[in-house]
């Protein structure tokens, strides 16, 4: 398939004549072919209108026909087959089979959503009867649901070319709530996001939808990201990146004349804590399983363990011989872009410049984007005096603490940001003994995990990939799994209603069979 390097606008493609970005394989430091031509600020307009244009249609459609949509456009990317894992490995520097297996994961969470809108009772339907005999006052018949936005404005996610990017989470979501999305394209992957893009507006085309509903636009996330999200047509944002970046858009969709909802996922450390007894039974398993869970996929992902709390018994230093050994015979991986590489470069000799930490490990790596591997240790008092030590390092490295006893445990852990999760490891009585430290904990992260790794992120629908700030922009929110659709909807609410006038959901005969909560009562 040949790629033209032009946005989608609806069913046209973009103009040529603007900035231009390449693919860039970081493995080779090739520049890739075509290039893709920034759209233009009408552009940006015109995606906006034909969002807002296909909203009335697209934000009616049955719970049916969005679930065969989401659907369709999974049904399309897996045509895509090797050509899309050959630019997706190109183009990213990851391997083959994590290219695979992330199709694989996309198509699922498009067909997960497809199966919560099919079913239809995430729309929340209430139903207070009205009681018109009630003193002193009538009671008046008042139901409501959850119902779509309006555009959708999705920044694709570098780290996740598929699962978090065109056809991710966010968009997934925003789809499945009835909101059009219009994406602004990561210049890491630009093909990766042509190929997906055409397959999205493929499925808009095949299920006879409005052509606004999916857009996807090139070009610099400052000008284009920020015009979309300022423009006064977009209702909602969907972000994973930096928190500079995260930040910077949060702040613009919220200084609009109308401020809009703006999710971004953005800078985690994840922090582990190891209990005296789990070190002192299963040293060598927990450095094996954190081993791989620092080093996974060259450290590049969100959920990355970059903070370690260790007792510093007479095990620790075993404990962190053996973290050592494993991470100074991991071979160097490539890093999706030059900048990531050289921010993790960067967040690696400032660390080891910083008072007090002590570089058990480094590997250096010359190969164009690779990332060696660096283990840093401090103690707590010095830690906790040094506020930069809790910043993210993207990348595979990780900040082991030690503590003396519980004082410092608990100051460690009342020291935490917000965060995607914490981990604990222990026993079930070390646990049971530690109930002050989980309820704080809790305050901390969105996801706990006991004698686990945090990396790899379930997309199910219990998930809460999530988390206080600055782990995310709204710690209300996750932006995996099925919950990540209430981001894009809002409460409506019709009281005194004629039947025929009320949408399905909230009609008397409960015509579409779904769970509603009638009367304080949750029926079928
Ligand atoms: P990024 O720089 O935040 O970029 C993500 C998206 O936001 C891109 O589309 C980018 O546009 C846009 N953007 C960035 N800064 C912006 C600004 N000031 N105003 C408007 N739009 C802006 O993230 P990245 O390129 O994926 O990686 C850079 C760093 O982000 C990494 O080194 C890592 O620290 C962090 N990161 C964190 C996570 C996480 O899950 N916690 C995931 C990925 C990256 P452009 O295309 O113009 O750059």
């Amino acid at each position: 398939m040949e790629l033209l390097g032009r946005s989608i606008i609806g069913s046209r493609r973009g103009e040529t004549g603007g900035a231009v970005i390449h693919g860039f394989n970081p493995a080779t430091g090739e520049t890739l072919q075509p290039p893709f031509h920034s759209a233009t600020s009408a552009e940006v307009d015109q995606a906006a209108q034909m969002a807002t244009a296909a909203f009335s249609s697209y934000s009616r459609t049955t719970g049916a026909q969005r679930g065969n949509f989401l659907r369709q456009i999974a049904k399309n990317i897996e045509a895509l087959g090797d050509t899309l894992v050959i630019r997706a490995t190109g183009e990213t520097g990851l391997a083959e089979g994590r290219i695979r297996a992330e199709t694989t994961r996309t198509c699922n969470q498009l067909r997960l959503f497809a199966d919560l809108v099919e079913e239809g009772s995430w729309v929340d339907a209430r139903i207070d009867h009205g009681d018109p005999d009630r003193t002193p006052i009538p009671k008046p018949d008042v139901r409501s649901l959850l119902r779509p936005l309006g555009p959708v404005v999705v920044f694709g996610a570098s780290n996740f070319p598929l699962a978090f990017s065109v056809a991710g989470g966010d968009t997934a979501s925003a789809l499945g709530a009835g909101n059009p999305v219009i994406v602004k394209a990561h210049h890491a992957h630009p093909g990766t996001s042509e190929l997906v893009g055409l397959a999205v507006a493929d499925a808009v085309r095949q299920c006879e939808l409005h052509e606004g509903v999916f857009s996807l636009l090139y070009g610099s996330g400052s000008e284009i990201g920020t015009a979309l999200v300022r423009h006064p047509l977009i209702k909602a944002g969907g972000f994973t990146g930096s928190r500079a970046g995260g930040r910077a858009l949060f702040d613009a969709a919220s200084s609009r004349p109308e401020p809009i909802p703006f999710y971004a996922e953005m800078s985690s450390v994840n922090p582990v804590v190891i209990l005296p007894e789990a070190l002192s039974v299963r040293p060598d398993q927990i450095a094996t399983g954190l081993h791989a869970s620092v080093t996974l996929g060259a450290g590049q992902f969100c959920t990355n363990p970059g903070l370690v709390f260790l007792p510093s018994t007479s095990d620790a230093d075993a404990f962190v011989q053996r973290l050592s050994e494993l991470m100074s015979a991991t071979p160097d991986q490539t890093m999706l872009t030059p900048g990531i590489r050289s921010s993790y470069e960067k967040g690696v000799v400032e660390r080891g410049g910083q008072t007090g930490v002590a570089t058990v490990m480094k590997r250096s790596a010359d190969a164009h984007c690779a990332a060696g591997t660096a283990l840093f240790r401090i103690n707590t008092d010095q830690y906790l005096e040094n506020a930069v030590l809790s910043e993210e390092i993207f990348g595979p490295t990780t900040l082991i603490v030690t503590y003396k006893d519980e004082e410092q445990l608990s100051a460690l852990v009342h020291s935490l940001a917000g965060e995607l999760t914490a981990t604990i490891h222990g026993s079930e009585s070390e646990l049971a003994a530690h109930q002050e430290l989980l309820s704080v904990l809790e305050t901390k992260a969105g996801r706990l995990l006991f004698n686990g790794f945090p990396t790899g992120v379930e997309v199910c629908h219990a998930m809460v990939h999530g988390g206080p700030y600055p782990a995310t922009s709204d710690g209300r929110s996750t932006s995996v799994g099925t919950r990540a659709i209430f981001r894009f909807t809002r409460q409506v609410c019709f009281q005194s209603f004629p039947d025929g006038a009320l949408p399905e959901q909230l009609k008397e005969e409960n015509p579409l069979g779904i769970w509603r909560l009638v009367d304080g009562k949750l029926e079928k």
